[in-house]
């Protein structure tokens, strides 16, 4: 399963400053010979990938880059200034696509790694270049050539950083959209009905991250249903689940059981998940009365014993929703940060996710161990009753569960 965040922008490279016609003029020097300097040479357009940058979304607000200029050539000998160069920031990660050759740049795939994706011009060069024996007063010069300009497409596979957790009807869409500025496109995965809802999140400049709802991840999925293991790699990488509270529940079920089925669903599926860095989103709080708010959601989080963070939002007004962005951004960044400095913590972390993705292995081969029995059983079941057709042993049920796990 791969998501795609991407981005189009045009990159255009300085020009080269053109050469400088001058000669040498001063008292008692009255015929000086050639003093006119060189251009600057243009300034070149570079990519740098960066651990702090987490997704492409900057660069669909701003699409057009262009690097400076280089200066041109001045009398007395003087170059003029060459270009400064412009460095991109964007995500490790990253394929660079030429749009209209479709060809590929590079893959920027480590901390720091550059591209250069326009050449900045050439400079002039002045006619002191062009002074010679027979001619003692050129009047020849060049011109910078033109910056290379491209159109780029980037492209990066992201994984969410964070995972939404909660019965339907809970909002979960509706955050996803109160919170985040586009959908990276989402590809490479078969099943179109379950895709999941993905945002992302800008919070300020080159400090984004990406929101995941995965339906069915819990909905019944330790009972078999299933699905949401499939979208448990992209689960792996979050590094904060946020569990989202229906506080109006209009079937007359309480708040406080229904987080308790979640918490429940989360335990069997995962222990190792259960661990993770977790929030309660209290949502739709706009619903309830203001005099009965705080009971109730006391109510929930003394059902569940709750001890970490807790919200009280409404999806649908936005309210209180910037707060939590701010607050996973920097506990993100402060994640980033001890991640940088102890090598360990990245070790830990890979221990957990294979811990993870090993619980979600061994589920599924329960899984179709549990629906292989089944459908023996029935089989046997129907020989008994001498129901079985000899040409048609198939119930019908489509072929048999076969699980892969990439
Ligand atoms: P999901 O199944 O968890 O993705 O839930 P949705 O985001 O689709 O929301 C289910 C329903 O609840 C929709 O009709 C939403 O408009 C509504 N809803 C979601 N959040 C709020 C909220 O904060 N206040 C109110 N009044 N309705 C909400
Ligand atoms: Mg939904």
């Amino acid at each position: 399963m791969k998501f795609v965040d991407e981005a189009s922008i045009s990159v255009e490279a300085g020009n080269g400053g053109n050469g400088c016609l001058s000669f040498r003029r001063e008292k008692y020097i009255p015929k000086g010979g050639p003093d006119g300097g060189d251009g600057g040479h243009g300034g070149s357009v570079f990519l740098i990938a960066e651990e702090a940058v987490n997704t492409l979304v900057d660069y669909r607000y701003v699409r057009r880059y262009k690097a400076e200029n280089g200066e041109g050539g001045m009398g007395r000998e003087m170059s003029g200034k060459q270009g400064e160069d412009t460095y991109l920031k964007v995500p490790i990660g990253t394929t660079v696509i030429d749009e209209d050759t479709l060809e590929i740049l590079g893959d920027l795939t480590e901390e720091g790694a550059t591209l250069k994706v326009a050449e900045g011009g050439q400079r002039g060069l002045g006619n002191i270049h062009f002074k010679s024996s027979v001619n003692r007063a050129p009047r020849q010069t060049t011109k910078g050539t033109p910056g290379e300009s491209r159109n780029l497409k980037l492209e990066m596979k992201v994984l969410a950083d964070v995972g939404l957790l909660g019965l339907p009807n809970a909002g979960k869409s509706t955050f996803i959209r109160a919170v985040s500025a586009a959908k990276p496109k989402v590809a490479d995965y078969p099943f179109t009905t379950m895709v999941p809802n993905l945002g992302v999140v800008s919070v300020a400049k080159h400090k984004s991250f990406v929101v995941a709802d995965i339906p069915g991840l819990i909905e019944g999925a330790s009972e078999g249903a299933g699905l949401g293991i499939r979208f448990l790699k992209h689960l792996v990488r979050t590094r904060i689940l946020l569990h989202l509270v229906d506080m109006n529940p209009y079937d007359g079920s309480t708040p406080a059981e229904n987080a308790k089925v979640i918490v429940n669903e989360l335990e069997k599926f995962s222990p190792e998940l259960v661990n993770r860095e977790r929030w309660l989103l209290l949502n739709k709080l706009d619903l309830v009365p203001e005099d009965e708010r705080q009971q109730r959601c006391q109510d929930v989080i003394e059902a569940l014993d709750w001890k970490g963070p807790v919200y009280q939002i409404s999806a649908i007004s936005k309210e209180g929703t910037q707060q939590i962005c701010f607050d996973i951004m920097s506990f993100l960044d402060t994640r980033a940060e001890a991640t940088i400095e102890n090598p360990e913590l990245i070790e830990q972390e890979e221990a957990h996710r294979k811990l993870v993705e090993d619980e979600a292995r061994s589920r599924m081969e329960e899984l179709s161990e549990r629906r292989n029995e089944h459908r023996a059983a029935r089989k046997a079941a129907k020989l008994a009753a001498k129901e079985v057709d000899d040409e048609d042993d198939d119930d019908g049920e489509g072929p048999e569960f076969i699980y892969t796990y990439e």
